[in-house]
């Protein structure tokens, strides 16, 4: 494809993501691909674990061929994670390219310490459209420590600065704790300071090593008081914001809040990552998570493999895995959950519930119905839902 074609149809896609994606319930529209589990840091709370690269790594030929058939059931966009994915830098630029000749959209989440500005660039002529890179507190020693390496913090600064002066698109990706939560002002003033404009903060999901500090989790009250103040902040920044990692309701419960409030915000949050239609939790239905080794998890989040591409198509397993197929039909839910009148617009995180109950149709312990009742969010409202993807 010539670079002025590809160009156009980048710029096309942008504004159809701008509109935000729309797909049938049986497309996986958006795709997280960890493409290797090696990381150079092995953060307090990472929910996959990483480190160590898996023996058995999909290969360039298999993860190309995993692209096509993706592109074939009608995938958006692909988000490249690990680990840390820029350790197979070349693997990723290589499928990259390979998405954006089949028009999938990509974007990746790295924890910055790769990125020097002849990376960017490179990341950047691959096409990839943005890129995701954390900042969890303003005090360095605070990040530096839940990163578990000291210097982090201004090696992600600069590889923010590094992005930013070549115009590629920076999302920061933001843990919101128990004990910095309350920091998320200072946070966005600095951020903002930084020229950043979209930020996703980030719940804590007990998976992987995040099991081990939950003690760190945000109380029910904390994480409502942060919903609450991200939508009267957004009425007087530029900045976009979503809240990730169990919390796919948040955009629609955000602007229904407005809505109610009277309110306008100056942006609509996130819009680029808002899928129409209102199914809440996604894993399994229009998004999945394809592993390093080519297993197939309804989520980053929900580590339950629902297939593996070497042994099966990935037509095969999206269209007729077990575990995929048991998440698509809600009434398949139990406890709370599956009594809710907002079962079918929410779902609850069935990471969160599988993590907390080893059963993943159980109930998800952090539901934000008391709040959506309280700002009379009905359940015919919630029409989209947000990334909260990892
Ligand atoms: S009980 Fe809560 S988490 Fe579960 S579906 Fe209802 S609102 Fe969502
Ligand atoms: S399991 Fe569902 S709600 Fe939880 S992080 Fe994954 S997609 Fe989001």
């Amino acid at each position: 494809m010539g670079t002025t074609l590809k160009m156009l149809e980048l710029m096309l896609r942008q504004k159809l993501l701008g509109q935000g994606l729309k797909g049938e319930p049986n497309t996986p529209l958006i795709v997280s691909y960890a493409v290797t589990r090696a990381c150079n840091l092995s953060c307090l709370h990472c929910h996959v674990s990483a480190r160590e690269a898996m023996p058995d790594e999909l290969n360039l030929k298999e993860a190309m061929h995993a692209i096509d058939e993706m592109a074939s059931l009608g995938t958006e966009a692909v988000i490249f994670s690990g680990g840390e994915p820029l350790l197979r830098k070349d693997f990723v630029l290589a499928l990259a390219d390979h998405c954006n000749n089949r028009g999938i959209i990509t974007a990746i989440l790295s924890n910055g310490l790769l990125i020097t500005p002849h990376t960017a660039l490179q990341l950047q002529e691959a096409g990839i459209k943005a890129i995701g890179i954390p900042i969890d507190s303003v005090v360095p020693e605070k990040h530096d420590h839940l990163r578990n390496l000291p210097g982090t913090f201004n090696k992600a600064v600069s590889a923010i600065r590094t992005c930013l002066e070549i115009d590629l698109e920076v999302i920061i990706t933001t843990m919101a704790l128990k004990d910095t939560y309350s920091e998320m002002p200072q946070r966005l003033e600095f951020l903002y300071n930084l020229g950043v404009d979209e930020v996703a903060v980030y719940d804590l999901v007990p998976v992987g090593r995040g099991k081990n500090v939950m003690d760190q989790a945000m109380t029910t009250e904390q994480r409502v008081n942060l919903i609450r103040w991200l939508q009267s902040k957004q009425e007087d920044t530029e900045m976009t914001f979503a809240m990730s990692g169990g919390t796919p309701l948040y955009p629609e419960i955000a602007l229904e809040m407005h809505r109610s409030h009277g309110t306008k915000p100056k942006d609509l949050l996130v819009k680029e990552f808002w899928v129409h239609n209102g199914i809440g939790c996604h894993a399994g239905n229009m998004y999945f998570s394809l592993r390093p080794n080519g297993d197939v998890y309804p989520c980053t989040f929900l580590p339950i493999k629902a297939g593996n591409i070497r042994k099966q198509s990935l037509t095969d397993i999206w269209r007729n895995s077990e575990v995929l197929n048991s998440l698509r039909q809600r009434q398949n839910l139990k406890g709370e959950c599956g009594g809710c009148e907002y079962r079918e617009v929410c779902g609850g995180c069935r990471g969160r519930a599988y993590a907390c109950t080893g059963d993943y149709l159980e109930t998800d312990p952090v539901c934000l119905r008391d709040l959506m009742i309280e700002e009379k969010i009905s359940p015919a409202d919630i029409k989209r839902f947000g990334w909260c993807v990892g």
